[in-house]
């Protein structure tokens, strides 16, 4: 029996599997997908906020200070890359500047650093390409980026490490109550557990109704984006809002942590029966553009390599929700994830485990927790020197797989065999990025599902680029050719 079962293998799963492996507690993380991180995760503005704009008395508001102010620990104890960039609100009307000053005052009671409202010549020296009309802005340079799916996955990759373990497609159908504890089924397995942590995302309604009356729903709220080449990489040097309304934080405008820039999302409610709907549509991709026009008016759509979306955990009680259930002791919700649920997870990780601790009394630490995780090798970064030594040692190293971000054999091979490694085309791609340039994979896709054939033993024809049923070849075309 487990002491701890996680239900999902996002963001939030995986640093609370993290911070709970620091502890002599048997967990598992059940996640019906093919791979950590597949939810809400890898699909957002991938933004570190600084956290003055969630009320100061929320969940929203304390998680957020404080996931900002440790991310860096974390980022650099997990080796994610994550860079404090900072932030704009940009003002245009009177009303909005209204809003900053809100903001400003808002995040001084939550003690965010370095906030400060700036006028106009400031903000058009720090970012030229802004759309005029701009009367001040909110300065926070606590913000940043980060790779969101990293995360997670450096996450769960140090929790395995220091004894968690991870079941892919585990898909939680069915929760019973027993004495002390609960046995939670898939379609073709079950695990017994002491106590259950709710980190299903879009799902947390349908798995918390597994074991108790409705209390709370969470609909799916959709963001599209456009993703722009490295060659629009000037554009905007720091995350760029507009005044946030009741529908989020906005449109914005952002660099990415690998040099691209990212354009979105906007925000729709979708019926509760569209938790999986994260397709594009032309329409909405049109209201992104308008909406991003007031933040500049130079946006290079020519140099847009792919469009995305995401979908948002929007709770009908607003707040985040993590408390143990009243109705089912030891069932911990945490849910109504939305933004900023990434920003948050290493300060919601840490207050789960306070929730548990008041359960259970006090734990027990481990002695030999290693905080530490392995370095990728990123080779495009190395010096020639340091690419040299490095092919003197494993020649993979030298056979560059994707053309467009200069990804080596090594590279995927080291992504497939680590805790938690990639076991699909896109799981690659999430770990080592490998179709994620110009081409999209059209000229390493093959390459690396040859590369994931042979390092997993399996057919060409059972590498998956997704979930279950992702199927790319169905058979030769040339049998004895
Ligand atoms: C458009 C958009 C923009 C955003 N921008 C930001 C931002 O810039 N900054 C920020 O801080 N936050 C942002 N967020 C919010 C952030 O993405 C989320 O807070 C975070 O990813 C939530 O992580 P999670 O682990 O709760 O959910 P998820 O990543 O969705 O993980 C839940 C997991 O549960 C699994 N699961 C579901 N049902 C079951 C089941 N029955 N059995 C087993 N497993 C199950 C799912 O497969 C999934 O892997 C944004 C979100 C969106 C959608």
């Amino acid at each position: 029996m487990y002491n701890v079962a996680i239900i999902g293998a996002g963001v939030i799963g995986t640093a609370i599997a993290r911070e709970l492996s620091k502890f002599n507690h048997k967990i598992v993380i059940l996640e019906k997908d093919n791979d950590v991180s597949n939810g809400s995760t890898k699909a957002n503005s991938a933004i570190i906020h600084a956290g003055y704009d969630a009320p100061y008395n929320s969940l929203k508001g304390k998680m957020n200070a404080r996931g900002n102010l440790i991310m860096g620990i974390v980022c650099s104890e997990l080796n994610v890359p994550f860079e404090r960039i900072g932030s704009l609100v940009i003002a245009r009307s009177e009303s909005d500047f209204e809003t900053l000053k809100g903001l400003y005052e808002n995040g001084m009671k939550l003690e965010i650093p370095g906030l400060e409202i700036i006028d106009v010549g400031k903000v058009m020296e720090m970012e030229p390409n802004l759309t005029e009309g701009v009367i001040g802005a909110l300065y926070a340079p606590s913000a940043g980026i980060v790779e969101p799916w990293e995360l997670a996955i450096a996450y769960c990759e140090n929790a395995i490490d220091n004894g968690a373990e991870l079941r892919i497609n585990f898909a939680v159908r069915e929760i019973q109550k027993k004495d002390g504890s609960y046995l939670i089924k898939s379609e073709e397995d079950q695990v017994e557990a002491k106590y259950i942590i709710n980190a299903a995302g879009v799902y947390a309604d349908k798995i918390y109704n597994m074991v108790a009356d409705s209390e709370y729903k969470i609909i799916p709220r959709r963001g599209q984006y456009f993703l722009l080449d490295k060659e629009a990489g000037g554009l905007v040097k720091h995350v760029v809002f507009p005044c946030p309304n009741e529908m989020g934080k906005g449109t914005l405008v952002t660099p990415t942590i690998d040099g691209n820039i990212l354009v979105g999302p906007d925000a729709e409610d979708l019926d509760m029966d569209m938790k999986e709907s994260v397709n594009t549509t032309y329409n909405r991709l049109g209201n992104v553009k308008n909406l991003a026009r007031n933040i500049s008016d130079k946006i290079p759509y020519k140099l847009n390599i792919t469009t995305f979306a995401g979908l948002r955990a929007e709770p009908d009680t607003d707040d985040f929700i993590i408390e143990e259930s009243k109705q089912a002791k030891g069932f911990i919700n945490v849910a109504g994830m939305k933004s900023p649920g990434l920003s948050s997870a290493p300060a919601i990780a840490e207050y789960v485990v306070t929730i548990i601790e008041e359960i259970d009394g006090s734990l027990d630490k481990k002695t030999d927790f290693n905080p530490l995780r392995r370095k990728r090798i990123k080779f495009e970064e190395l010096t020639f020197e340091e690419k040299n030594e490095l092919i003197q040692k494993d020649s993979r190293y030298g056979r560059i797989i994707c053309r467009c971000e200069m990804i080596t054999e090594g590279e995927i091979v080291d992504a497939i065999h680590r805790s938690a490694g990639g076991r699909t085309v896109n799981g690659i791609k999430r770990r080592t990025r490998p179709g994620s340039g110009r081409c999209q994979g059209g000229f390493c896709g093959p390459r690396v599902m040859e590369i994931l054939a042979r390092e997993l033993s399996v057919p060409m024809e059972e590498v998956l680029m997704e979930n279950r049923g992702s199927i790319i070849l169905t058979g030769k075309t040339k049998v004895g050719g």
